[in-house]
């Protein structure tokens, strides 16, 4: 028997899962296995799925879809399903908690806190279904009458990362149910645990089978073939620009599927003279260290005003120096471990990276030992230059990057200074500057005297490079729809040809 941390009980052996097509689960395919970030030991064990499989997948999506077994059910009716999965979520709330830090290395807290989010998901999505609706055109005439219907685009393909396996999954999933298209789902490698424990609930909530269906493996190989399958009629990817990109080529080379792209962030948190100092430097060091910065709308360009730049560093140095890093089964842990040995790599180069170009460390920048797993102290670099490749990479990691304003203008320009636009902050006690900056920085998400607020009501996604669409919220629903315009003649027809 492991020991015990905190109350939970380290598994002895890993969990072993197999995949699920069809309503079945399947097996006997070669085993990866996944150690705990934090703790080093293996925990899971999923099947590297053939693509043989994703073919097997998409094929019961489909024949799903065009029955019509799902998309012609009554928007109450898929409601019902998805609260009843809501409710299941709620019951294995500490199960799924428990596999998403053993995979992740998370807090057991932000973990518990991120189902809750999931749960509102489910909910949000399920009072979407019922009032997803189209549009009538009364004022074409007399004899002409006009709607444009909502249709489910289809079967969907959803490629998942790592960092929030559960809540990214969960965003997207009961949205996309509630359009009445079916999917496949490929998580990362990584952490499938969570993905694979919906299945068990979206059954167990009375979700027919072949609507939604899960393989797992590696990106190249399964999600490279659920990006190029020429029967998904949309894509939907959170992950890397890198792979984004690659999305869109293979959808250019086989089908023109739809695409939703969720790819990086270099995101921007700017910090007025006039703000409430002891309030921003809070959010500003939350900003970065939730999630270990392992997070698409992390704030990792603090940009702030020169007059107070000196004071508010080192307000927020003395913060960033109390967050507790650690065993992420601590309940009085914040922040857990890196996720993954090649993240880790990453984030240690660019914080050696940080230093040989010329930035200060102000606080951390080192690897901390707090037992068997890998862990970054959150780090803060002043001094840094627009051109400094801290200044421009999306890091993935606890690591801050400040720059200085002398004037509005300035820090707008500043904060747009950047290929991604997938959110920003602004912390003023003026509302002028603070809506001047809200209209004039382009990003999909922003905060106003806080960071990474809200609920699944409203929509999330990215201006530039961080993407295309938006999940969530009633455009979360009408993404995975297609419009169709409907004309109906109700008079007497003129005709064309005369008699
Ligand atoms: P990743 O792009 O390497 O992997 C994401 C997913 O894509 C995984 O399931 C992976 O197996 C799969 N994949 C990898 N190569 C593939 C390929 N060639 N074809 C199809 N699928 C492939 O990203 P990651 O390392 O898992 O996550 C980190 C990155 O994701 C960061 O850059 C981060 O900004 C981004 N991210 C963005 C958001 C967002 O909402 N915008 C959310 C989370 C992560």
């Amino acid at each position: 028997m492991h020991e015990t941390r905190h109350g939970v009980a380290l598994p002895e052996t890993p969990r072993e899962f197999g995949f699920f097509i069809n309503g079945g689960w399947r097996g006997d395919r070669d085993l990866f296995e996944r150690n705990s970030p934090s703790h080093d030991i293996p925990v899971t064990r999923t099947s590297r799925c053939t693509p043989e499989d994703v073919n097997d997948a998409v094929a019961a999506a489909r024949e799903a879809f065009e029955d019509r077994r799902w998309s012609g059910l009554a928007g109450g009716a898929r409601a019902a399903v998805l609260l009843r999965a809501a409710e299941g979520i709620r019951q294995r709330r500490e199960e799924i908690a428990t596999w998403e830090v053993l995979e992740n290395g998370k807090p057991i807290s932000q973990a518990r806190g991120e189902i809750d989010h999931c749960v509102a998901c489910f909910e949000t999505a399920a009072g979407a279904a019922r009032l997803l609706h189209g549009e009538s055109f009364n004022n074409l005439g007399d004899s002409l009458f006009g709607m444009v219907l909502r249709e489910p685009v289809g079967v969907v393909g959803l490629i998942t990362p790592w960092n929030f396996p559960f809540l990214i999954l969960c965003e997207r999933v009961p949205f996309i149910l509630a359009s009445g298209c079916t999917l496949v789902v490929k998580p990362s490698e990584m952490t499938s645990a969570t993905t694979l424990i919906l299945a068990d609930i979206l059954a167990g909530a009375g979700l027919p089978a072949g609507v939604y269906n899960v393989v797992t493996g590696t990106g190249s190989s399964i999600g490279r073939a659920l990006t190029e399958h020429p029967d998904v009629d949309m894509l939907s990817f959170t992950g890397s620009t890198a792979v984004g990109r690659s999305c869109v080529r293979a959808s250019a080379d086989s089908n023109l599927k739809k695409l939703g792209l969720e790819l990086g962030g270099k995101n921007p948190i700017i910090v007025f003279a006039d703000a409430n100092l002891e309030d921003a430097a809070d959010g500003v060091a939350f900003g970065i260290s939730f999630n270990t910065g392992q997070c698409c709308v992390s704030s990792s360009r603090l940009i702030v005003e020169r007059s107070v730049a000196e004071k508010f560093e080192n307000l927020l140095a003395e913060k960033m120096k109390k967050i507790r890093v650690g065993d992420p089964f601590d309940p009085q842990t914040q922040v857990g471990a890196i996720t993954t040995a090649a993240q880790n790599d990453t984030i240690l180069n660019y914080i050696a990276k940080g230093k040989a170009e010329g930035a200060r460390v102000v606080v951390g920048g080192n690897a901390l030992q707090c037992g068997g797993g890998r862990f970054i102290a959150p780090t803060l670099f002043s001094g840094v230059t627009p051109s400094m490749t801290i200044a421009r990479e999306e890091i993935f990691g606890p690591v801050l990057s400040s720059f200085h304003f002398d004037t509005l203008d300035e820090a707008i320009a500043m904060a747009n200074d950047t290929v991604y636009g997938l959110a920003a902050s602004v912390w003023s006690r003026n509302i002028n500057h603070a809506l001047d900056v809200t209209r004039r920085v382009r990003a999909g998400r922003f905060w106003v005297n806080t960071i990474m607020a809200g609920g699944p009501e409203t929509p999330t996604g990215g201006f530039k490079q961080s993407g295309w669409g938006r999940e969530t919220g009633l455009l979360g629903v009408e993404e995975y729809t297609q419009a169709k315009s409907v004309h109906i003649d109700t008079g007497e027809r003129s005709h064309w040809i005369s008699s």
